[in-house]
């Protein structure tokens, strides 16, 4: 078993993980950190528990400490601190060894951080040896995207093989997105606000990065235009979007099925059997209906159609804090085992 320390373990995402964590049959959960208001008191006692009917027991009598590398007894640090937190934090750990996978933006778009997806660009790991290199660390940053470019991103991948160049993608962003405890209820109730901030650039540039390759310790950009449009709607869990996608030539229905169902799994344990699961029915994905899919891991494809010869328009459904963010750096320290970065 490898130890795992959560930052920002009081959260949204840090519950998320907390959660998916008590149950790993390879990790296990030894050191919790929150702010300093958190610091000596239990877990279980302290924090309002959301994501689940209980507190798993194993983790609830851990008292949380100071967020101190020197008080950190783990091999993995998973983040779940706000940016501005985590551009101080993260480094400090990383710095003393520690492998830190960050659900933050912070560090995702720097030319030495891996942004990955596992089932996308895995090759992107190597850019943690440049990093260290860089920055003198003895260990290492490795982050996962924004919440809606991860369902995007999953879903354009198989898309680039046919031609993709250009997308336009309209979102419908659930409630969990904000944090806890969140946008004010009479702000949302009745209600659909049509700006989140920093979300349309963050699903503009974070898919180029991912979608792109490696020359000379750095990240070509894959070569795609993307256009974004966001929204937080009444929904607990699970973004749904709406995408135009545009190609150089040519398709069909057919062949976008069969590239979306081409996307393969991967032999680890966070990892779902589908990655992408194409809904034949017309009223579907839905978030209440589809977003546990795969254990929360799977994305949820629907509504396939050719609005001309060479453009097509789906929905792709994902749940934002299991695939979105605990669930997605839980897979990329997954990944990182099996390919000999964490020993
Ligand atoms: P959140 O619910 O607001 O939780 C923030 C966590 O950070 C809490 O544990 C909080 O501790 C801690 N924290 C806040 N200020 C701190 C400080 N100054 N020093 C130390 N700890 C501090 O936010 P969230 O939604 O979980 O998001 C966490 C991160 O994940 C963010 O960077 C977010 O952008 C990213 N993310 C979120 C989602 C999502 O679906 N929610 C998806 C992808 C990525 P206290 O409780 O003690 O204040």
């Amino acid at each position: 078993m490898f130890k795992v320390c959560v930052l920002g373990a009081t959260g949204m995402v840090g519950q998320k993980f907390v959660q998916l964590l008590s149950r790993h049959p390879w990790f296990k959960v030894t050191t919790l950190m929150a702010s300093e208001r958190r610091v000596g008191k239990i877990y279980g006692e302290e924090v309002d528990w959301i994501v689940s009917s209980e507190i798993p027991r194993d983790v609830f009598d851990i008292e949380m400490v100071s967020m101190d590398p020197k008080n950190c007894d783990a091999d993995i640090v998973f983040s779940a601190l706000p940016s501005e937190v985590a551009r101080e934090v993260e480094p400090k750990f990383a710095r003393e060894g520690f492998v830190v996978a960050s659900n933050a933006s912070a560090f995702r778009m720097e030319d030495d951080v891996p942004l990955v997806i596992p089932e996308v660009n895995p090759d992107h790991l190597k850019l943690v040896e440049f990093q260290k290199r860089n920055r003198g660390w003895d260990g290492f940053i490795v982050t996962n995207p924004n919440c809606t470019a991860i369902m995007l991103t999953i879903s354009l991948k198989p898309l680039m093989d046919l031609g993709l160049r250009s997308v336009r993608v309209a979102t419908m962003q659930a409630l969990s997105g904000a944090g806890y405890p969140g946008v004010p209820s009479l702000a949302i109730v009745d209600n659909v606000i049509p700006f989140i901030k920093g979300e349309e650039e963050k699903v503009e540039s974070e898919p180029l990065k991912i979608l792109g390759r490696i020359e000379n310790c750095k990240v070509v950009p894959a070569d795609i235009e993307i256009s974004a449009s966001c929204h937080r709607v009444p929904v607990i869990d699970g973004h749904l979007e709406a995408v135009w996608a545009k190609f150089d030539r040519d398709v069909k229905i057919e062949e976008i099925v069969e590239a979306f169902e081409s996307l393969k799994p991967l032999d680890l344990p966070s990892s779902p059997k589908k990655v992408i699961v194409v809904r034949r029915e017309i009223d579907r994905p839905q978030p209440r209906l589809d977003r546990d899919e795969g254990g929360g891991m799977s994305v949820v494809v629907g509504r396939i159609k050719n609005v001309s010869d060479r453009e097509v328009r789906y929905l792709v459904l994902g749940h934002n804090t299991v695939r979105g963010a605990a669930g997605a750096s839980i897979l990329n320290a997954e990944l990182m085992i099996k390919e000999g970065y964490i020993d």
